[in-house]
């Protein structure tokens, strides 16, 4: 694909096809609207982009996404602290969010274990989760992880490190299916999940 515009444009393309959902092509469309309408996208879109890049952190408790640290949900007193529910990635936990089946906090993990592709426990947040598991006030830890083999596997090395830090676990039950990632649930099927969870 030869450059057809300048390299201010064809770098903003190149950009934009990295993210998930956008080729090339798609890019191109898009970046064509940005430039057309600057005043009711581009500007604002820019602005947005500038700050969410010099405000936006990972949370130090939750392993979140947000403006503050610790972020909104794990500084919210109204959550119930007795109930952690951990999740595979930040887009796990806005999808359980959506569909408003859950008022405990979270625990984001960061990936899942996989023999295949060499992720080992180390890689994960799981030494943090462990630790806040035995010093928080927590009784209930909810697996929320997707029905894939890795998944499952993480779901059952986790059960059996929380075990010893004396709270329930538990999983989702019927609704998730196999294969199937939380972003991509619609919110009732996420609320009969949190609803059935069983033992893990
Ligand atoms: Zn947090």
């Amino acid at each position: 694909m030869g450059a057809s515009a300048g390299p201010e444009i064809e770098r903003l393309i190149a950009l934009l096809a990295k993210l998930p959902g956008l080729g090339p092509r798609s890019a191109r469309r898009a970046t064509l609207m940005l430039l057309k309408k600057r005043e009711q996208l581009l500007g604002p879109l820019s602005a947005a982009l500038a700050d969410a890049a010099a405000r936006v952190s990972v949370c130090q408790v939750c392993g979140a996404l947000d403006t503050r640290d610790p972020c909104a949900i794990c500084a919210d007193p109204g959550r119930d602290r007795s109930l952690l529910c951990i999740v595979e990635d930040v887009g796990a936990l806005w999808a359980m969010e959506r569909a408003g089946a859950f008022r405990g906090r979270y625990h984001v993990l960061g990936g899942l274990l996989s023999a295949l592709d060499g992720v080992g426990p180390e890689a994960l947040r799981i030494d943090a989760l462990v630790g806040r598991a035995s010093h928080e006030s927590v009784r209930e830890a909810i697996l929320a992880l997707p029905a894939t083999v890795d998944g499952q596997t993480t779901a059952h090395y986790l059960a059996d490190r929380l075990a010893g830090a004396g709270v329930a676990v538990t999983m989702l039950a019927r609704g998730v299916p196999v294969g199937g990632e939380l972003d991509w649930l619609d919110d009732g099927t996420i609320v009969q999940a949190m609803r059935a969870r069983r033992p893990a």
